[in-house]
């Protein structure tokens, strides 16, 4: 579910952007001032912010650009009754990716957010690779789920979490205290001995019933994610 943030202090555009925006199947969080968007947008996770500019608090501009310094990537688009090309500019100075002249006609407004969406998303899950591959295992990190070959591997989500730390550092030494830190993330001085725990589990299921193990212990030093028969 793709969750927009609307700060919008006219409450009649409010409820309509709402209503419209849930209608087309987006969920909805209102702010009637700036510091209510912020305070907003620093407790909830949001794929898109449409702001109005003059807002009581805090203006549009201003809080653009409090939310550009938390986050670069989400796109945000600026509503604004003036229209004149000053705001226009200053909007985008502030980090805004669009802006629109009120009233608006939702369908526009709705074509808008999809190439916002489009344009930021493949971005935002960002250049990282869907697929992590080694010998013939198989990490599909979308899905979560893990391949020996064409057999499926069901692990619980540490052992997930701690299969995809050492596949995407294979052929190096990981000690405890990285893996602890990393994949845990947690410092542990002693009692480091959970991780062998979950190194077996997971061997257990990656390596014991197949010919090519790929996790091996060095002893002393940690582990180390490699191929060998
Ligand atoms: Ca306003």
């Amino acid at each position: 579910m793709i969750r927009i943030l609307v700060v919008e202090d006219e409450q009649r555009v409010a409820e309509l952007l709402q209503r419209g925006l849930e209608e087309t199947g987006y969920q909805v969080s209102l702010a009637y001032d700036g510091q209510m968007g912020l305070r907003l947008f620093r407790s909830g996770e949001y794929q898109l912010v449409i702001s109005d500019i003059i807002l009581p608090k805090m203006d549009g501009f201003e809080l653009c650009k409090e939310i550009r310094q938390i986050n670069t990537k989400i796109p945000i688009l600026m509503l604004t009754a003036l229209g004149t090309t000053d705001d226009k500019l200053e909007g985008f100075d502030a980090g805004a990716d669009d802006y629109m002249v009120k009233p608006f006609d939702f369908r526009e407004l709705d074509a808008r957010i999809r190439v916002l969406l489009k344009r930021r998303n493949p971005e935002a899950t960002d250049n990282k690779p869907k697929e992590l591959t080694y010998a013939d295992l198989k990490i599909d990190l979308f899905r979560k789920s893990v391949y020996r070959g064409e057999q499926e591997i069901h692990l619980s989500p540490k052992e997930y979490n701690l299969l995809v730390y050492m596949a995407e550092n294979p052929e190096r030494v990981l000690s405890r205290m990285e893996i602890a830190d990393k994949v845990w993330n947690t410092h542990f001085d002693t009692g480091t001995n959970f991780i062998d725990v979950y190194i077996n589990y997971l061997r257990k299921k990656i390596d014991k019933n197949f010919p090519v193990k790929l996790i091996h212990t060095k002893p002393g030093m940690g582990f180390i994610f490699k191929i060998e028969g």
